[in-house]
């Protein structure tokens, strides 16, 4: 059984911070700043699309009340929401969960792109094939 499918079930220990119809919040044990929740959803699906609506919603939702809750009780002034889907992503746990890491004035968390202005037409090209995969 996958880690999170062992605490959604209640065999392993968590600290809950919210319980809800299709999602559970709990701390993540490595926290990267104080209040770094995980937000998963009860159903084990490994990747974002495979959530369904109702499931999504939940676990947006959720996700703004605990950045929200963080800024609230722990003097938090934003926050990070970012999901890992695939070990090239950096994903460790194969049942989906978005981070909700709050941010705080001093902390030394970096998060940084390395981005490139891109050709025009590579710009195109990429759009186009991504309208394609849409359809
Ligand atoms: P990811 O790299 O996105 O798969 O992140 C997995 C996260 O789960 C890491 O930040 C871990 O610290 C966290 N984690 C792993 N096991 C547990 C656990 N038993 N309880 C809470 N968090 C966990």
């Amino acid at each position: 059984m996958c880690v999170f499918c062992g605490i959604v079930a209640g065999e392993l220990p968590k600290h809950e911070v919210y319980s809800g119809e299709r999602v559970l919040a709990f701390l993540d044990i490595n926290p990267a700043t104080r209040g770094h929740t995980l937000v998963v959803p009860r159903r084990h699906v490994e990747r974002l699309p495979e959530l369904s609506r109702e499931e999504a919603a939940e676990l947006l939702e959720v996700a703004g009340a605990v950045a929200r809750a963080c800024e609230a009780q722990l003097g938090a002034s934003g926050a990070n929401f970012w999901i890992n889907q695939g070990s090239v992503a950096g994903q460790v746990v194969p049942h989906l969960h978005m981070h909700v890491v709050p941010r705080y004035a001093e902390d030394e968390i970096r998060v940084e792109l390395q981005q490139a202005r891109a050709e025009e037409e590579e710009l195109q090209q990429v759009a186009e094939k991504l309208r394609k995969g849409l359809e």
